[in-house]
């Protein structure tokens, strides 16, 4: 298999150029029309002679790759399914994910996956019921960017889809690395959310290298609970992400949220309202309450609405921001919780 070019950096893009027998500007072009202009052929690329451009694709794929399928929800939300092949001891894997765009205002939000399936096991999740096929590479992440429809009209971006991208943290730090680069898509890091359940040391790494947002997937303040939702409970409690992210400034133009998925009868009377409380006090931060959409073989249901309600002002008048978020895409299997539920190579 070629070496992909998408993911790589500019002084990459000057390397693999000399390496073809050019001048190292012709790099400089390639991240132009890679990352500026989003091409997807060479034969767009028509600056770079046609000579190099031959020499160029002797040696190197672009990376980039056409949705398999589309599907538009009635509220605009769109669901794109990518094929990826990810490398795996066994030997590569093919497989598939998803990405979605989701319109609100001028807004162009693409919630992004980082990974094919997961490891991390939530039992509320439908990606993670489908098991762990492997991680993508950087080209991978940004060919979501790129290859979708509205790519020249995004926005902001969410690290919210399928997997975890502080388990594949290298290429998730290189996308976010091209995403924000001047010789890359140019975007302020504020455009940018990373959510995560809270993979302690790859998490500091990540908030000491990057300034985008963070999401934590929270979900229950009582240890015991989340850790029937959520097995990394065991190996990060919590409790010592919430430590962690206190030793950093939210206070300013970076921002930290917490995401708390509401089962009914499970974590949303005000018991659990005040627990959280006593775990975010003094922090910066929102709450968002999120819907749940039922899954098979799980116990719970979503909790009401005049529940999620209380839950919200209870937390807010404890003094905690927390709003409740809409849930998007219902109807094309895209809100959260149920990307891979229909596409999944296991059904
Ligand atoms: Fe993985 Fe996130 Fe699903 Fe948990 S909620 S299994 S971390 S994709």
């Amino acid at each position: 298999m070629k070496e992909k070019l998408l993911g790589k950096t500019l002084k990459e893009l000057e390397t693999a150029a000399v390496a073809c027998g050019l001048k190292p500007f012709v790099g400089r072009q390639l991240a132009d029309w890679l990352y500026s202009k989003r091409a997807r052929s060479w034969d767009r690329m028509v600056n770079i002679s046609k000579a190099a451009r031959e020499a160029l694709s002797g040696a190197f794929e672009l990376g980039t790759c056409e949705a398999t399928a589309s599907v538009t929800s009635s509220d605009g939300t769109r669901k794109y399914l990518f094929p990826v092949v990810c490398g795996r001891p066994s030997g590569p894997e093919a497989s598939s994910v998803e990405a979605v765009m989701i319109p609100d205002g001028e807004r162009r939000t693409l919630c992004v996956s980082s990974q094919a399936g997961c490891r991390m096991g939530c039992r509320f999740c439908m990606t993670g019921r489908q098991g762990f096929h492997g991680n993508l590479d950087a080209a991978d992440i940004l060919n979501q960017f790129i290859s979708i429809d509205e790519s020249a009209e995004l926005t902001n971006a969410v690290f919210m889809g399928m997997g975890e991208p502080l388990d594949n943290y290298d290429a998730v730090s290189r996308a976010i690395e091209v995403l924000t680069a001047g010789w890359g898509f140019g975007w302020s890091p504020k455009r940018i959310t990373l959510s995560t359940i809270g993979v302690i040391p790859v998490l500091r790494r990540f908030l000491d290298g990057q300034s985008c947002h963070l999401a934590v997937s929270l979900h229950d303040a009582f240890p015991e609970e989340r850790l029937e939702l959520m097995p990394v409970q065991k190996a990060y409690p919590a409790e010592e992400v919430i430590r962690l992210i206190r030793g950093y400034d939210f206070s300013g133009q970076r921002r930290v949220s917490f995401e708390y998925t509401m089962f009914a009868g499970f974590n949303d009377d005000k018991r659990h309202a005040d627990a959280l409380t006593r775990l975010l006090r003094g922090l910066e931060c929102r709450v968002n309450l999120i819907r749940f959409h039922k899954i098979p073989d799980f116990p719970y249901d979503c909790s009401a609405d005049g529940v999620m309600e209380a839950f919200r002002d209870r937390l807010n008048s404890n003094g905690i921001t927390c709003t409740i978020r809409t849930s998007r895409g219902q109807d094309i299997m895209a809100a959260c919780g149920m990307l891979a539920g229909r596409h999944s190579h296991r059904e």
